[in-house]
C-alpha cells in the first residue's frame, strides 16, 4: 500500500511556509519562499504551485503522491468560497485563493485563517494533543486566536469567530488597535503591547531600572528584555508582567466561561517566556474564571512553533477524507 502525503502551507506577510505531511502527521519535507507581495499578491498562487513541482521533483515523486492541500491565510476567511476579503500585508482584496491554487496546483485546497490552523495543528501534534476543545492564543507583534470546540474551528457567521485580540480590556484611556477600536487585549499582551507599557512605566515614575538604562542607550525594548529582567528581580519589569498577566488572565476567563475548554494553549513569541508569564497568568486566570470551568483546566505553552499551521493545513485535508470515507483505511 502506498502512502500518499498532505500539503500543508501557511502564508504569511513576509515568507510562505510549506511541508509534505503524512497522514499520522510527520513532516516529510518542510520548505519556505518569498511572500512576493507585488502587483497586489497576485503572484502568490503560482508561486505556491510551482515551489510544490520543485519540491516533488527533488524527492523523486509524482504529483499523484499527493490528496490535497490545507493552508491558513491572514485575515478572516469567506468560508463558502475560500476566498480573502482583505489581506492589507499582501494586498489582497476579495482575492479568490482557493480557486486560485485549485487551478494552479490541481489539488483540492482547503483555505482557512492562519490563527485557525495553528490552533488545529496544536490539537493534532502539539500542547493540545488528544483535546476537542481548546482555546488557543498567539501573543506575538500582535494577538491571534483559535477556537476549537469539539474538534472543530468556531468561525462564526463571518469567520470572524476567534478573534481573541480584540477583546475589550480598558473601557476607558485604552490605546488604539489596529483594528479601529482601543483597549484590545492586543494592545496589551502581545509583544508590542508590553513594550508599550514598560516605556510607559518607566516614564511614570523615577524609580530605577536597567530598562530605562537600555532604552536611554539603546531606543529599544523588547518583551524578553521585560521577561528576563522580571525574572533578575526588577521592581517596574514585574509591574509590567502583572498587569498584562492580569488583563489576559480576565479575557481569557470570561472567554473560558464561555466555552469550558479542556486546554488553553499559549504560543507566539512572548509564550517562550515560559513559566514567568505561565505562573502569574494561571494565578489571575484561577481568580476570574467559574470554579468548574478552572477544575481540570489545563493552562500550556504550545509546543509546535511555527510548524502548527502547516501540520495544521494538513488536518484540514486529512479530516475531509475522513468525513468523505468515514471507515475507509486512509492509506488509498
Ligand atoms: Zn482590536
Amino acid at each position: 500500500m502506498v502512502e500518499k502525503w498532505l500539503v500543508g502551507g501557511d502564508i504569511g506577510g513576509t515568507t510562505i511556509k510549506m511541508a509534505f505531511i503524512n497522514q499520522n502527521g510527520e513532516i516529510i519535507s518542510k520548505w519556505e519562499i518569498p511572500t512576493n507581495i507585488n502587483d497586489g499578491g497576485k503572484y502568490i498562487p503560482v508561486d505556491i504551485a510551482k515551489s510544490i513541482e520543485q519540491t516533488l521533483s527533488k524527492l523523486g515523486q509524482e504529483k499523484q503522491k499527493l490528496i490535497g492541500m490545507g493552508i491558513g491565510a491572514p485575515g478572516p476567511v469567506n468560508l463558502r468560497n475560500g476566498s480573502i476579503d482583505v489581506a492589507v500585508n499582501l494586498g489582497w482584496k476579495n482575492f479568490p485563493l482557493r480557486d486560485l491554487l485549485e487551478i494552479e496546483t490541481s489539488l483540492p485546497v482547503i483555505v482557512d485563517n492562519d490563527a485557525n490552523i495553528a490552533a488545529i495543528g496544536e490539537m493534532w501534534k502539539g500542547a493540545g494533543e488528544g483535546t476537542k476543545d481548546l482555546l488557543c492564543v498567539t501573543l506575538g507583534t500582535g494577538v491571534g486566536g483559535g477556537i476549537i470546540a469539539n474538534g472543530q474551528i468556531v468561525h462564526g457567521i463571518n469567520g470572524a469567530g476567534g478573534e481573541i485580540g480584540h477583546i475589550t480590556s480598558l473601557i476607558e484611556g485604552g490605546a488604539p488597535c489596529n483594528c479601529g477600536k482601543t483597549g484590545c487585549i492586543e494592545t496589551i499582551a502581545s509583544a508590542t503591547g508590553i513594550v508599550r507599557l514598560m516605556i510607559e512605566e518607566l516614564s511614570s515614575t523615577p524609580t530605577p531600572s536597567k530598562l530605562r538604562d537600555f532604552h536611554i542607550q539603546h531606543q529599544t525594548l523588547s518583551s524578553e528584555l521585560v521577561f528576563k529582567l522580571a525574572n533578575e528581580g526588577d521592581e517596574l519589569a514585574n509591574k509590567v508582567i502583572r498587569k498584562v498577566t492580569l488583563y489576559l488572565g480576565l479575557a481569557l476567563a470570561n472567554l473560558a466561561d464561555g466555552l469550558n475548554p479542556e486546554k488553553i494553549i499559549i504560543g507566539g513569541g512572548v509564550s517562550k517566556a515560559g513559566d514567568a508569564l505561565l505562573v502569574p497568568l494561571k494565578e489571575q486566570f484561577t481568580r476570574f474564571a467559574f470554579p468548574r470551568v478552572s477544575q481540570g483546566l489545563e493552562l500550556a505553552i504550545a509546543t509546535l512553533g511555527n510548524d502548527a499551521g502547516i501540520i495544521g493545513g494538513a488536518w484540514l485535508v486529512k479530516r475531509r477524507l475522513l468525513n468523505r470515507y468515514e471507515n475507509i483505511p486512509l492509506h488509498l
